[in-house]
């Protein structure tokens, strides 16, 4: 028997999450596929867990239009459902007189993404906030913070739930057939159905390209390749002298390895950018040595052998190393064809800060 409903999200990621909870508030009835056994195993729980301001991203893009506005969103999210977060600012750094230039780039273009509240400050007025800090100048940004992200998440599938929504765990996506009135999808697992969709959204993060891959009626012109870029954690033995976090400034592929902090005060190294070929969620120690190198640019007070590996994540890119950065790609009708189907393709950072508008965003482009 095929089980009709209004939407099918697959992938319980925070996006896919957001984009559920969207979908319930307004009436749709929603299931939500994820092939995990538990919720967020992915890409949303292997993150920095900052709230990103929206500093970095070309004027005008999806990146740069949706953090922004996840930012608030986030926020008031949080204080309102009680998810765990700080509004702890960040220091973002120049450690020497030549990168000056680029910090003042970079204020220039948060400017035009509407991120007008960053300070900048002298090497003297950085270290009088963060005593142990190496810089020649900073930005401060009062508006980044950190959130708990599985909270986030436990809290964005209640919402979902309370609008009806149903998820269901250990069942993958298997294929997907586009009809004229909607879609009909195969489910694996322990218990294999079939549910029949007036409304698909592609949120499977890593796997986005190779469910899109198995919808029948797409063209694959418009699967876009993806290519990953994993991004290695070190912890810190110890409490951090720092109580914002701190970047250096953005390197190819990656925003460089930076300070983060968890609620609890533990402090986090990373991620680098290491380009792999397959998904493996182990971390070489070796990597270590480069990160003390990179770190005591900015805090040289960093002991020998304080470093532990942590944990990676993997960013879904749409381009490779040599690459100018993409943009999030959120492929509608427009671009595809098949009414009622989003691919959410690319959605690395700042994905977590902009998954409330991202989803909003979703239901735009569905004209919901
Ligand atoms: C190293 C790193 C650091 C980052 N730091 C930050 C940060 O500090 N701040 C920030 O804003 N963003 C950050 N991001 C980005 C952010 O983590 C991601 O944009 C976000 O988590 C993506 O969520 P998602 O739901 O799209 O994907 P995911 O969390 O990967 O979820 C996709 C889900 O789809 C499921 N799935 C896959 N295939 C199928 C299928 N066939 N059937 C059913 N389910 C399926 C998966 O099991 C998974 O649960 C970072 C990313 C990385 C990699």
């Amino acid at each position: 028997m095929t089980e009709k409903v209004g939407a099918v999200v697959i992938g319980a990621g925070v996006v896919g999450l957001a984009c559920a909870r969207a979908l319930a508030r307004r009436g749709i009835e929603t299931v939500i596929l994820e092939a995990n056994e538990a919720i967020g195993l992915e890409t949303s729980s292997r993150n920095s867990e900052v709230i990103h301001a929206g500093l970095y991203y070309p004027a005008g893009s999806l990146k740069a239009r949706l953090c922004v506005a996840g930012n608030r969103q986030l926020y008031e999210f949080c204080a309102t459902h009680h998810v765990a977060h700080r509004r702890c600012g960040k220091l973002i750094v120049a450690t020497a007189p030549d990168q000056e230039e680029k910090l003042a780039a970079l204020k220039s273009r948060s400017a035009q993404n509407g991120v007008d509240d960053l300070q900048p400050l002298t090497g003297a007025e950085a270290r009088a906030l963060e005593p142990h800090l190496a810089a020649s100048a900073a930005l401060l940004s009062p508006s980044t913070g950190i959130v708990d992200s599985h909270g986030l998440m436990l809290a964005l599938l209640g919402e979902a739930a309370a609008h009806g929504a149903a998820l269901a765990l250990k069942s993958p996506l298997l294929r997907a057939e586009a009809r004229a009135d909607g879609f009909l999808l195969e489910v694996g697992g322990e218990e294999p159905m079939r549910l029949a969709t007036g409304i698909l959204i592609n949120s499977a993060g890593l796997q986005a390209a190779k469910v899109a891959a198995t919808i029948a009626g797409i063209e694959p012109r418009h699967v876009p390749a993806l290519r990953l870029a994993k991004g290695n954690y070190f912890t810190l033995a110890g409490r951090a002298p720092f109580s914002r976090l701190v970047y250096p400034l953005p390197e190819p592929g990656g925003l460089g390895v930076h300070l983060t902090l968890d609620l609890g005060g533990q402090a986090r190294f990373g991620p680098d950018v290491e380009w792999v070929e397959a998904i493996d969620y182990a971390v070489d120690p070796r990597r270590g040595e480069r990160f003390y190198a990179e770190v005591r640019k900015y805090w040289p007070g960093l002991a020998d052998g304080a470093l532990q590996p942590a944990y990676c994540g993997i960013r879904p890119k749409l381009g490779g190393p040599q690459d100018a950065a993409a943009d999030f790609m959120v492929q509608s009708a427009a671009a595809h064809g098949l009414p009622g189907l989003i691919n959410l393709f690319g959605i690395e950072s700042p994905g977590l800060t902009a998954s409330l508008a991202l989803a909003e965003h979703v239901c735009d482009e569905l004209a919901l």
